[in-house]
């Protein structure tokens, strides 16, 4: 008779949509995407998950599922499976975990979403095989997971790799979190299309300006790739800066940490282009010389859209 395959089920709970999927050892089996509605409140998000994890069923029966993991937006207590908050769901001390445990009469574990894909690049990623290593996710802010000693770290209260606030300057721009100059207020793309509003505000010439048809709201991450294509400088100029402060906290953590390497992923790598090679530069001035010693610093991230998911599945893969 042929093994059983290992069948788990992995959910991302972002603000806007919410993707579930039915997994095995890394693979997606199916995947389905729902708006996530947070406006509607908890018990209506719950549903939308339930609703999502039948569909990929398929009609499974559940004891053939080892486990459901799950990476949500916020702050998450990953022993009792809370989330303690998350701005965008507007959720404070949510039992997601154990809602969705009762309801599906499954085990299920959460964690935060960059801890989740985390846990996807060090199981089947480009982290695989390594003890200690840093996923920096560069999109509408800043996180990251570290693996220590082939351990996903936590922290005592479930912060750790909390980088998008480290504070860079604090006397820098006013951060999401209300601090200033936290990494997320430089280096995320608010943080860029921040500083491109700024500059335009001041007067500063620019194609973006045209592109945008003269409306802040326009402003965003692709259309400033899309002017740095055409050679602005201000486009430019606005996304090697992201890799200055990016380039300014990756030293830091090999500082600190020694990690095998440093994994790079989200929204903004498709600007990469624009940023690398400032980011490497900032790095190589900031770095000690016995934690450079002329490695492998950063590598790509191997998970895009699906890295939250295929973690959340890896808990129980
Ligand atoms: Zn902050």
């Amino acid at each position: 008779m042929a093994k059983a395959p290992k069948l788990s089920l992995g959910v991302d709970l972002g603000g806007t949509k919410i993707a579930a999927g039915l997994c095995q050892e890394g693979e997606i089996l199916k995947k389905v995407i729902f708006p996530t509605q947070a406006a509607a409140g908890f018990d209506s998000v719950i549903s939308v998950i339930l609703g999502a994890v039948e569909r990929v069923l398929e009609g499974r029966d559940h004891k053939d599922i080892l486990g459901l993991g799950i990476g949500s937006a916020g702050q998450v207590n990953a022993e009792t499976g809370e989330v303690i908050y998350a701005p965008n769901l507007k959720w404070k001390n949510a039992p997601l975990g154990s809602t969705l445990a009762k309801a599906l009469k499954l085990k299920v574990q959460v964690l935060n979403d960059v801890r989740a894909a985390t846990v996807a690049e060090h199981k089947f990623g480009n982290g695989k095989g390594l003890e200690n290593f840093a996923n920096i996710f560069i999109g509408t802010g800043v996180g990251s997971g570290f693996v220590v000693n082939g351990q996903l770290l936590n922290g005592v209260t479930n912060s750790a790799g909390e980088i998008g606030h480290v504070c860079m300057d604090p006397e820098g721009p006013v951060c999401g979190c209300g601090n200033k100059g936290c990494l997320e207020a430089f280096a995320s793309g608010t943080g860029m299309e921040n500083y491109v509003k700024a500059q335009l505000k001041s007067g500063r010439k620019s194609v973006i300006k045209e592109l945008a048809e003269s409306k802040f709201e326009n402003v965003r991450g692709p259309l400033i790739g899309k002017a740095a294509d055409q050679g602005d400088e201000l486009a430019i100029e606005a996304i090697a800066r992201v890799g200055h402060y990016l380039g300014i906290a990756a030293a830091n953590i090999h500082t600190m940490l020694n990690p095998d390497v440093i994994l790079l992923g989200g929204g903004m790598m498709a600007l990469k282009k624009y940023f690398m090679p400032t980011l490497l530069q900032t790095m190589k001035i900031h770095i000690l010389p016995v934690a450079d010693h002329g490695r492998e610093l950063v590598r790509d991230a191997k998970f895009e859209n699906d890295a939250v998911l295929l973690g959340g599945s890896a808990i129980f893969a």
